[in-house]
C-alpha cells in the first residue's frame, strides 16, 4: 500500500513497491536515475501482467468466449483511466498506441498528410526530442510544407516572444513537448496552445516527459492531440496514447490499415471504417501493456501526482544545489519551470566516460545527445549526462550520486 494522507510523500513505502530497486549493480546498490529514458515499474504492474496472462489472455474485441470478454472490458476500462488521467471529455478520444513516437507519427500520417501543403507551416521547437522532429521532416518532403523552428534562450527555456512572431496565418499545427527529456525545461503549453488558436493553428503536446512528472488537463491545456508512453510512467514498454479532440479524430483518415479498424471490406466496394478510436487501432494491440499502463496509472493517482510533482522538485533543488559545488560541472538548462532532469557537462571529463565509470559504482544515469540533436548542437555539445528522477528516489541516492560523480571525475581528469 502506496498511498499517504501526508502532505509529504512516503519514499521508503513507495520504494517497496519496486522489485527491481532490491538488485546491486557491480556488487554496490542500484541508484537508478534515468527514469526519463524508462521508469522502473511497480509490483502491481508486474502483478497485472501476470494475472492477464495467467487468467484471462485472448484477443480483444473479436471473441464471444469469457476469456475474450473479461480482456475486452479490461482493456476498454483502461481507455476510461487514461482518459481520467489526462483529463479528457471522453474515453473514444483516448487511442492507445505503442508509445509517444507512434502517437506523434499518428498525427503527422493522418492529419498532416492530409491537411498540410506547399504554404504551410509546422512551427516546432528547439527542444523537441527527434521523435517530434524527423516525422514531421519526413512528412514535409512528401508534402512540401514548412517546418520552421522556435527557439530558446540561453537557460534552455523557448522565446515566446519569438513565438508569438512565429505563429501566423500559415501556421497549421505547433508540436511542442511539454516537458524537455534534455533539459527538463516545462513548457507554458496552455499560452501556446492560445496563441496557436488565435492564428487558427492546432497544438500538439508531446506529453512523454510530462505524464510522470506533472499534472495533465488537456482541456484546460486547449491541447488538440497529447501524447505520452506507459513506460516512463511506472508502466510497461509497449503501450502509451494519443488524445485527440473528438472532432478531430473524427475527420481524420485512417493510418493503418488492418484487423480492428475496419467496419466492412469489400473486393467491389472498398472499405469502410470503425468509429473512433478504433478506426486508429489497426491489428491485435499490445492487450497486456495496455491493461497494466491502467494499473500504472491508477497506481500514479493512489500516491497523487502532485505529491509526485513536488517531491521531485526538492529532489531537483537538491541535485542542482549538490552539483553546483563541483569544481568544472556546467548544467545545461536552468529554465526557471523544471521538472526533474538535470543535463551537465563536466571540464576535462567526457560524459560517456563519466557514465560508464559511474556505473561501476552501482549508479545508472544516461549520456548522449537524448535524441535532441539539434538542442545540444546549439548549445555546442555533443552529448551531456543526465540524471532524471521519480516517485522512488531519495536525496540520499543523489549525495550518492554527487559523491561516485567526484570519485569518477578524480579519475579521468
Ligand atoms: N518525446 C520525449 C520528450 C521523450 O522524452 C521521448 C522518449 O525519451 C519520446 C518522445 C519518445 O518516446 P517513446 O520512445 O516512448 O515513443
Amino acid at each position: 500500500m502506496t498511498a499517504t494522507t501526508d502532505l509529504t510523500l512516503d519514499v521508503a513505502a513507495i520504494r517497496r513497491d519496486f522489485p527491481i530497486l532490491e538488485r546491486e549493480v557491480h556488487g554496490k546498490p542500484l541508484v537508478y536515475l534515468d527514469n526519463a529514458a524508462t521508469s522502473q515499474t511497480p509490483r502491481q504492474v508486474l502483478e497485472t501482467l501476470d494475472h492477464y496472462y495467467r487468467h484471462y489472455n485472448a484477443n480483444i474485441h473479436r471473441g464471444l468466449h469469457t476469456l475474450a470478454d473479461e480482456a475486452t472490458a479490461a482493456y476498454e476500462a483502461t481507455r476510461e483511466t487514461v482518459r481520467r488521467f489526462l483529463g479528457a471529455g471522453q474515453a473514444r478520444e483516448i487511442v492507445f498506441t505503442r508509445g509517444t513516437t507512434e502517437a506523434i507519427n499518428l498525427v503527422v500520417h493522418s492529419w498532416g498528410r492530409h491537411n498540410l501543403g506547399p504554404g504551410d507551416e509546422v512551427l516546432i521547437s528547439r527542444l523537441e526530442h527527434h521523435s517530434n522532429i524527423v516525422p514531421w521532416q519526413l512528412l514535409a518532403k512528401e508534402r512540401g510544407f514548412t517546418i520552421r523552428v522556435i527557439p530558446v534562450d540561453e537557460r534552455g527555456a523557448l522565446d515566446m516572444a519569438a513565438y508569438r512572431d512565429l505563429v501566423g496565418e500559415r501556421t497549421r499545427l505547433v508540436a511542442v513537448n511539454h516537458v524537455s527529456n534534455a533539459f527538463g525545461t516545462i513548457n507554458p503549453v496552455a499560452e501556446m496552445a492560445r496563441i496557436a488558436h488565435e492564428q487558427g493553428a492546432l497544438i500538439l503536446v508531446d506529453g512523454a516527459q510530462a505524464a510522470p512528472h506533472e499534472p495533465v488537463d488537456v482541456v484546460a491545456i486547449d491541447a488538440d492531440f497529447y501524447a505520452f508512453s506507459g513506460h516512463k510512467v511506472y508502466g510497461p514498454t509497449g503501450a502509451g496514447a494519443l488524445y485527440g479532440k473528438a472532432h478531430l479524430l473524427e475527420a481524420m483518415p485512417p493510418w493503418q490499415g488492418g484487423g480492428e479498424m475496419i467496419r466492412t471490406v469489400s473486393f467491389e466496394e472498398g472499405s469502410t471504417f470503425a468509429d473512433v478510436p478504433h478506426k486508429f487501432e489497426a491489428g491485435t494491440p499490445s492487450v497486456a501493456d495496455v491493461i497494466a499502463l491502467g494499473r500504472a496509472l491508477e497506481w500514479v493517482d493512489e500516491i497523487g501526482i502532485a505529491l509526485i510533482r513536488d517531491w521531485e522538485h526538492g529532489l531537483l533543488a537538491h541535485a542542482h544545489r549538490e552539483l553546483g559545488r563541483i569544481d568544472g560541472l556546467h548544467i545545461l538548462g536552468t529554465a526557471p519551470q523544471k521538472a526533474g532532469v538535470v543535463s551537465f557537462v563536466v571540464d576535462g571529463a567526457h560524459a560517456q566516460d563519466i557514465a560508464l565509470l559511474i556505473d561501476q559504482l552501482g549508479v545508472a544515469i544516461r549520456t548522449g545527445n537524448h535524441c535532441a540533436q539539434p538542442l545540444l548542437h546549439h548549445f555546442g555539445v555533443e552529448a551531456t549526462c543526465r540524471a532524471s528522477f521519480a516517485a522512488y528516489n531519495t536525496p540520499e541516492e543523489i549525495d550518492i550520486f554527487v559523491a561516485a560523480l567526484t570519485r569518477v571525475i578524480g579519475m579521468v581528469r
